[in-house]
């Protein structure tokens, strides 16, 4: 598995493989089983897997919650590594964003709703870094969890509006045996806020908005920033809590089997 920290290392690398399909996994790093099923699905289906590690400045518009994002460099290498990752594409802040950077990419009306209402110029930072990376690698086929409902909607806008390249692939959400979602940030929950934490799953199971309010409105310990229906196609049943100072997001698909 080969690391690289630049764009130019990266792109000299995949000349040797682009005859083949290549699948690109953009992560945050923090590696847990919802990560693996994207390479899972990656390592299944390409010839060569592609995983980013890029903690994107641009889409925390706090300071203190980037800083407290958790990272753990060696042991996503080695769990890449058994996933069957040929490359690692791990770069700098200054290697995305060099000095002079001007150039956005804004998804405008799906871009600021919901989360985006909630956290402004996260979408703006997710679209134009993924697009960075989508210019870099060149994937074949892209995969996104279906954890970050929203996130898959903006990008599939991107793609259709800029012509991109690229298919993109949704993998389901990934759960702990109680029904919380896996997330990176979920290490940063004290064993209490963890259980205050299984409010949103339990109150997104209600599959309606009302109810799934009154659920986590009736909860201690914590805050809700927004239950509602969004047609992500699928329409989704989303929402948004923040226990302490962790903020957590999920979302239950309103039709289809609720399994
Ligand atoms: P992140 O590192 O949090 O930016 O996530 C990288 C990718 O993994 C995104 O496409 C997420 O939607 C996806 N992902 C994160 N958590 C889960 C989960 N519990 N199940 C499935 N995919 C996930």
């Amino acid at each position: 598995m080969k690391v690289c920290r630049t764009i130019a290392v990266t792109r000299g690398e995949l000349r040797a493989v682009r005859g083949g399909s290549i699948g690109l996994v953009p992560t945050m790093g923090a590696l847990h089983a919802g990560h693996l099923s994207l390479l899972e699905a990656a390592r299944g289906e390409n010839d060569s897997v592609v995983m980013s590690i890029f903690v994107n400045p641009a889409q925390f518009s706090d300071g203190a919650d980037l800083a407290a994002y958790p990272r753990d460099d060696e042991h996503d290498l080695a769990l890449a590594r058994e996933a069957g990752v040929d490359l690692v594409f791990a770069p700098s802040a200054e290697e995305m964003y060099p000095s002079g950077f001007q150039t956005w990419v804004d998804v405008t009306e799906l871009g600021s709703v919901l989360e985006g209402e909630f956290r402004p110029g996260h979408f703006r930072g997710v679209a134009t870094v993924v697009l960075k990376l989508f210019e870099i690698v060149r994937p074949t086929r892209a995969y996104f969890g279906q954890k970050d409902a929203q996130q898959v909607a903006v990008i599939r806008q991107l793609i259709r509006d800029l012509a991109v390249d690229v298919e993109l692939r949704v993998l389901p959400i990934v759960r702990d045996a109680d029904g919380l979602a896996l997330s990176s940030r979920n290490v940063l929950l004290t064993p209490q806020q963890r259980r205050t934490a299984l409010a949103l799953p339990r109150a997104l199971a209600t599959r309606d908005r009302d109810a799934a309010l009154m659920h986590l409105r009736s909860t201690d310990g914590l805050d809700v920033d927004y239950v509602e229906v969004a047609d992500f196609g699928p329409p989704v049943l989303a929402g948004a809590v923040r226990v302490g100072t962790t903020r957590l997001i999920d979302n239950v698909p309103l039709e289809g089997d609720p399994a």
